[in-house]
Formats: C-alpha cells, structure tokens, sequence
C-alpha cells in the first residue's frame, strides 16, 4: 500500500459529542456513562510495531475536540501518507463520514475495527474510500501489511462482496514492543475512579462460558494469553518514567493467574514503582492473600462482574462460579485492606424477572461495594446472544450504534424494557442511600423495591 519510509498516522476520530472508548467492549466500543476517555492503547499499541519502517503519528481526534475539517487539515500540514482510523460500533456512521472525507483528501485510509460482522464490514467498505479493514490482532504483521505484502487479519471488498482472511490471535505478547505512550502524552485520559491515568494490557483474552453475551472471547480469543511478569513490571517502570502516576489495566480478567498478579506486585515493591492502580477481573479469582499483596503494591480498586444477584441466573449464563459467598467475601476483604470494589451489574438480561431485582437489592445491601454500575444487556454483534436474540425476535432496538448499554435494546423473557429502567432506577437509588450510610432511605427503599417485585412481571 505505501513504501517505508512513508508517514502513518494513527487517528481516533471525533465522536460527535459521545466519550466512546474505543477498545471497551472487546474493542467494538461502547460509550462511558460519565463522560470520561482512555488513551487510544491499540493505536499507541500498533504505532510501536511499525515504527521502524515508517514515520508514526497520532491524532487523538475526540481528546483534542477536533471537526473532522480540522482533523484533515491537520493531517495535510504534516504530508500524511496512510491514516489507520479506529473505528467503534457506537460511532459508526459517523467515523465512515469522517474516513471518507480524509480519502477525499487524497490519503489511504484504512480502518481498524474488532468485528467481523459481514453487514458491518460491507457497510465501511462498501464507500469505496476505504482501502481495507484491519479486523483480527495483526500488531506482529501490521508492516507487512501495510508494505502491501500480507493481507492475513484483513477484510476487503473484492467483487463486491467482503473478503476476509483469517489470522491466528498472537501467541507471544511479550515480542511485542511496548506502545508508543509518548505520542499520547499531550492528551489528557482519565478514569473518574482513579483520576488521571494510562491503560495498560497484560493479558488477552477470556475462556469463561459468559462469552454467551460477552464479546472479548470473541475478539480476544478463549485462550488466556499473557506477558510474563517481568515484561509487564518494566513497561511499569518505563511508564513511571514519562511521568505518569496512575495505570488502568485493561485485561479483560486481570487475576486469571493469581501466580502471575503475586511476582508482578512483589516486583513492583521490590523495585520501588510508586503506582496506583485499578484492574477488572473475576471475584472467584481473588484469594484473600492476593487481595493484601495487591493493596500493598498500589491497587486502588477492582471492578468484579455480578451482572445480577439472581443466583440462579447468575450460575446458568452471566457469572458460574461467582456465588454470593465469594462475592461477600471479596467485598469485605478489600474493604478490610482499602481496595474500593465496583459490582458491575445489569438488568433485564433475557430470564430476569422482578424477584431478580429484588435479589439484586439484597446483594447490594449485604455487600456494600464502593461504587456500582448498571447498563442494559446488549446484543454486541457476532455474540450468541445476538444469535438467539435475532432467532426469538428479543431485539426491539436494531441499530448497533445504540448498544451503548445506556438503553433497553433486548426484551426477552422476562422484564420489559420498561421494567428495566424501573429496576435500573430503584437499584441505583437503593445504592446512593447505601454509599451515604442513610439507613432511614436504605430500609424505605427495599420495602419499594419489595412491593414493585411483588407487581405483575
Ligand atoms: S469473565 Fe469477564 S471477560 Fe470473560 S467472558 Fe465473562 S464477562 Fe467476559
């Protein structure tokens, strides 16, 4: 496509007034409640894997607040040759229009999305303005393709229909470089738990049956895959040196290897890296011991799925495993150590019902987690929830760009979506009156949310 030597540069496009983070969601995108973004990490990821053959650049379009009139100018000034613009599926109209405006410019323009969803796929390159998608993990072969010399990891257009070409996931995250943070560091990122902050990856992907509704065993692969402690301490160390002070980890499920998570915070307090940080996992994956090494190490919070305090929906299709217990346990240990714990939750997933609800309550008041967060389930393409859902006809909001969890978009069996944002609203409200110690609102509450379980389902 371009010769070494040539000018790339790595653009998130504006968002059209969205905070769309980019690689949630498996990397489909999904747009955050308050309003917050994190650094562009597959951009600075794959700028960092073919910085020895080309000129790299970043321009973080939505940090900056940029028109995409602006954008190309931009991208004019500084003789950019090929622009690899990550797409989100929240945005997707919007970043096409933007794409094809930056071809109109007269530079190659090739898209990085994490679906290979054909209908999507058509829909991007059926502009014709853009050159190819770049849809599994291709960071180990990213200058080869880009030199026109492989297109495995791609779809295209060819004879009108989509042609996509497989590639394996990569099996040694440690071969790769560590991302280029320092074309980001004019940005401003921040995650309203932690503060100001850069991500960081060191695992890929998910073996857990919740795949049913969940998209990273999907993009990330079923097969855990890890960087070994001592390469994920030094990209630490090495971050710690640019300055920056606090880490959100992005692995899907940070603790799968308790082992890896001990040599990691050892390291850290061995070598001195003063970091805060906050990491996402799984609650039946936290020993006790653990819980204590990370909070010495600098681990500020931990967000744990729940989905709902259903336990027998929870054990057939959201979270096996996670009993109540373990979840008690975990909330009172990191509140015991300073760890705040976040429950992310749901309503309305297809089976739940009004006494779901109720048992959700009841989680919340037993548990008391610092903080929670409630979104709608959502059909995220390629998922066999989608499948089912299309199959049974659940789906009474199709457009994906309004996947945002933010709305009811399924209505299974179960609550409706009204329903849902009556459950959604009682637990939150229920939540607030916890997190203020009202006990007099708390008890008020859980006789309201009692009585609307007791209404019609
Ligand atoms: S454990 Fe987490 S990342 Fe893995 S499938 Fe379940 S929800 Fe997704």
């Amino acid at each position: 496509m371009i010769s070494s030597g040539q000018n790339v540069c790595f653009v998130t496009p504006p968002s059209q007034g969205k905070s769309v983070v980019r690689d949630y969601a498996g990397g489909l995108g999904f747009e955050a409640d308050s309003g917050y973004i994190l650094p562009p990490l597959d951009n600075l990821q794959m700028a960092a894997c073919i910085q020895n053959t080309f000129k790299v650049s970043l321009i973080d379009a939505q940090a900056e607040g940029l028109s995409v009139e602006q954008l190309c100018k931009k991208l004019k000034d500084t003789n950019i040759n090929l622009v690899i613009c990550e797409f989100s599926v929240p945005t997707l109209d919007s970043d096409i229009a933007c794409a094809i405006t930056i071809a109109q410019h007269g530079i190659i323009v090739v898209v990085k999305i994490n679906t290979k969803e054909t209908s999507i796929l058509m829909k991007i390159l059926a502009s014709g303005s853009i050159r190819l998608c770049l849809i599994d993990e291709c960071e180990d072969i990213l200058t080869d393709i880009m030199l026109g010399h492989d297109t495995r990891g791609t779809a295209q257009l060819s004879n009108g229909e989509v042609r996509i070409v497989d590639k394996p996931f990569i099996d040694d995250l440690d071969a790769l470089p560590f991302p280029r943070r320092d074309l980001s560091l004019n940005y401003c990122y921040s995650y309203p738990k932690l503060g100001e902050c850069t991500t960081l990856l060191s695992s890929r992907g998910c073996p857990f049956a919740c795949r049913y509704y969940c998209p990273y065993p999907m993009t990330q692969g079923r097969k855990w895959r890890f960087r070994s402690s001592e390469s994920v301490v030094k990209e630490l160390a090495e971050i710690r040196q640019l300055g920056i002070k606090r880490i959100l980890f992005r692995d899907p499920v940070f603790s799968m290897e308790p082992d890896r998570v001990t040599e990691m915070c050892a390291a850290m307090m061995d070598q001195g890296i003063d970091l805060e940080w906050w990491c996402e996992t799984r609650a039946d994956l936290l020993p006790d011991d653990l819980i204590d090494l990370m909070a010495r190490a600098g681990c500020k919070g931990i967000n744990v799925g729940v989905e709902s305090g259903d336990p027998a929906l929870r054990f057939s299709k959201l979270k096996r495993g996670v009993s109540d217990d373990v979840l008690k346990g975990v909330a009172d240990k990191t509140a015991e150590v300073g760890i705040k714990l976040a429950f992310l939750l749901m309503v309305g997933f297809p089976g739940e019902t009004r006494s779901s609800v109720l048992a959700t309550a009841a989680l919340l008041q037993c548990c008391r987690p610092y903080s929670i967060g409630i979104g709608f389930p959502v059909h995220h393409p390629g998922t066999q929830l989608e499948k089912d859902a299309i199959e049974k006809g659940w789906i009474v909001q199709s457009d994906y760009q309004l996947t945002d969890g933010s709305l009811p978009v399924l209505a299974g069996p179960g609550l409706s979506p009204t329903e849902m944002v009556e459950g959604r609203d009682l637990l939150l409200q229920l939540f607030n009156a916890i997190s203020a110690n009202n006990a007099e609102a708390e008890h008020l509450l859980m006789n309201n949310i009692k009585t609307w379980s007791q209404g019609n389902p």
